[in-house]
Order: structure tokens, then sequence, then C-alpha cells
């Protein structure tokens, strides 16, 4: 069986752990942490990074950072992951789920303006399968409704909107380095602090309320609760294992694009009748992360899951629009998104992963079954 995922190991991860173990220090915000963040503000050029236990924390802190509270709206998509969605719920906010675009799943620019009101506070966007957001337009309508953009990029690593890293183009934008996701340390993630104005308080929130990073850097000669926050730091155990990865990322990302690549040629070689391919926009780059196609509808899509499997194939799919989850579904204000729903329906997630081989099996498979 082609499993779905497989996580990437460079080899070194165990030999850097050992290290850490043996440094004395394996809390927190130590020579790996350290490391690792310098790493990405200078591959970046991101101001300010800390690592987070996940993604999921990373958002969390975004909304402790806005202090969401409740009364306060939070625009984001309806086909996300629900980390997403909770980070801004967990603080009481009302989410305001907006639909995906017409030709891939990432939020529709143009549907969003007629969605804010005087309680908006953020606008939460997330770059599918590594590929950007229309970073021009949300900036411009953040700017004009003084809005902050929290850019989703756990999906985004080393991926761009024109020559721009993704990350940087938020006030605050976060990372994951879960196993499924490009570079990992098993669970993990990242916070980038893009504005000025949620530098020191990241910090705080980061070290569980306190002022204990500027106390351990000699700024001050004690440290105490200073404000909200909670234990969002990984230990250094994680952040060696992370440490490993990043010395290989080249490595990493040319063997991820190729195998995006021959899944699009390969593709593309034959008329597609049952199934579209991804569409990136000309401000984009791949950063490969996923591959997906998007059936033409979700019996096919039923189908095809079930020939995948018979040939030894196991593909899958994600999300189901968060707006009529069994959670959300009689919270939301009752608008129909029938993008995301679509997406919810029809699209297939196809095995990625640094060691897959047999990349013309898969389309191979895919072939016959389109050709039925
Ligand atoms: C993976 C993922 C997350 C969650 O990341 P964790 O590190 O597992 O918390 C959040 N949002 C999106 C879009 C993701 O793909």
């Amino acid at each position: 069986m082609i499993p779905f995922n497989k996580p990437y190991i460079s080899g070194r991860e165990t030999e850097y752990i050992a290290d850490a173990v043996k440094r004395g220090k394996i809390s927190g915000n130590g020579d790996y942490t350290k490391m690792c963040q310098n790493f990405f503000e200078e591959r970046y050029g991101f101001p300010k990074t800390l690592l987070t236990t996940s993604c999921t924390d990373a958002l969390e802190m975004c909304a402790l950072l806005l202090d969401i509270a409740p009364g306060d709206e939070v625009i984001l998509p309806s086909y996300t992951f629900v980390s997403t969605a909770n980070a801004f719920a967990l603080r009481g906010a009302k989410l305001v789920f907006a639909d995906s675009r017409a030709d891939q799943p990432n939020i529709d620019e143009t549907e969003i303006e007629e969605l804010i009101t005087p309680k908006t506070k953020a606008i939460v966007i997330v770059h599918y399968a590594g590929v950007t957001c229309d970073m021009d337009a949300f900036r411009d309508i953040c700017d004009r409704h003084d809005l902050v953009l929290i850019e989703d990029a756990a999906q985004a690593i080393d991926s761009y909107y024109l020559d721009v890293p993704l990350g940087s183009l938020g006030d605050l934008a976060t990372f994951s380095f879960h196993e499924t996701k490009n570079i990992i340390s098993g669970e993990g993630g990242m916070l980038v602090i893009n504005n000025e104005l949620y530098k020191r308080k990241a910090e705080i929130v980061w070290e569980k309320g306190t002022n204990r990073a500027e106390f351990f850097r000699g700024e001050v000669d004690k440290y105490g609760w200073q404000d909200l926050g909670s234990s969002f730091l990984p230990s250094e155990i994680t952040a060696a294992f992370l440490w490993a990865q990043l010395e290989n990322i080249e490595d990493i990302q040319m063997r991820r694009l190729s195998l995006w690549e021959q899944y699009n040629d390969g593709l593309s070689a034959f008329p597609n009748r049952k199934f579209s391919r991804p569409i990136i926009p000309e401000y984009a780059t791949k950063n490969g992360h996923l591959y997906y196609i998007l059936c033409q509808d979700i019996e096919t899509r039923t189908e095809l899951i079930q020939y995948l499997k018979a040939h030894g194939i196991h593909a899958v799919f994600h999300y189901l629009s968060l707006h009529s989850s069994p959670y959300y579904a009689d919270k939301h204000d009752g608008r129909v998104l029938p993008n995301s729903d679509r997406y919810t329906e029809t699209l297939l997630r196809l095995p990625l992963y640094y060691e897959l081989e047999s990349v013309e099996k898969i389309v191979n498979a895919i072939r016959t079954f389109d050709e039925k």
C-alpha cells in the first residue's frame, strides 16, 4: 500500500536531541530554539519569530495578542482546519465565515468587504496547499478598514507571493511543523510577528504572561506577571529535531516540488473527464505541500478513493465546511457558501512525501479510472 503520508527524517534528529540533552537546558527558549528562530528570520526576513508547540497554539497566541473578546467578529474561510476557527472562538469571538474562490480553495477576496462590520477586528486567511491568497487585495482591505491581517501559513513554508515570502505580509502569521507538513518536528509551530505593535507582548504571552525572556537577556533584574499568557514554547528536544530538518530544507523542497510537477505533468497528458487539476494564480509559487484534484462530484470522489485503494494507493480528502459543522451550524448566520461546500465534496489529496517513488503508478491508476 502506498501510504498517504510518511514523515521525512533527515537522520540527524536524534543526534541533535542527544546534544540538547547534554547541554543541560531542555526546557524552551534555549540554543536550538534560537538557532531555528534565527534561521527563519534570516532566510525569510521575518522581523521576529517564536517557536510554538503547534500552529494551533500560534493561532491562539494571535487571539490573545489582539485581545479578542465576546462581541468581536473575525472573518475567516469556512474551508479550513478547525484550529483556524477554534483559536478565536475560544476567546468568544463571533466567526464570520467567508466562501472560497470558484477556481481554487483559497478565501475569495472579492466577497470580504460586505462581511465587515464595526465589530470586525481581524481577517484570517489560509494559504491552502501552500498557494498564496491575493495579498495585495487583503492588505488593501485591512488597511482601509483598520483590521488586523493574520496569515494561517500552516501549509505555506517556503512559498511566495510574487517574490515576497508567505508569512511576512500579515501583521501576524502562523506556521505548522506537524508531521504532515513539509518541515516537521512531530508537533510544532511558529508565530511570526511582523507588526511592531505586538513584538513585546508576543514574548510575554509566549512565556506564561511573564517577561522572563527579557530577564534571560539581562534587560530586567526580575520577572513577573505582565499580561495574560500561557505555555506556548516547545522544549529544546522539539527544537533540536526541527533543526535537523531545517539543515535539509533545500533538499526537502526540491523533492516535494519535483513530485508535485510529476503529478501535474502526468495528469495533464490525458483528457481529464472526471476531475480537474489545481489552478495556480500568476502571483503564486508552489511549495510542494500537497497535490489535490477536484472530482466532478462526490460520487466520483468516493468511487475514485475505492478504486485507488483497490490498487494499493491511499488517497484522502479533508475539510468539511466549518459553517455547517455540528459545532457551528446553529451559530452561523445562514449564508450559503457554495464553493466551500463544493471543495468539501470533491477535493481529493494524493500521496506526497519525500520518499514517495511511485507517482507514475498513481497517475496511471487515475488515468484508467478516468477512462472507464
Ligand atoms: C495543519 C494546519 C493547522 C494546524 O497545525 P498544528 O501544528 O497541527 O496545530 C492549522 N491550519 C491549517 C491550515 C493547517 O493545515
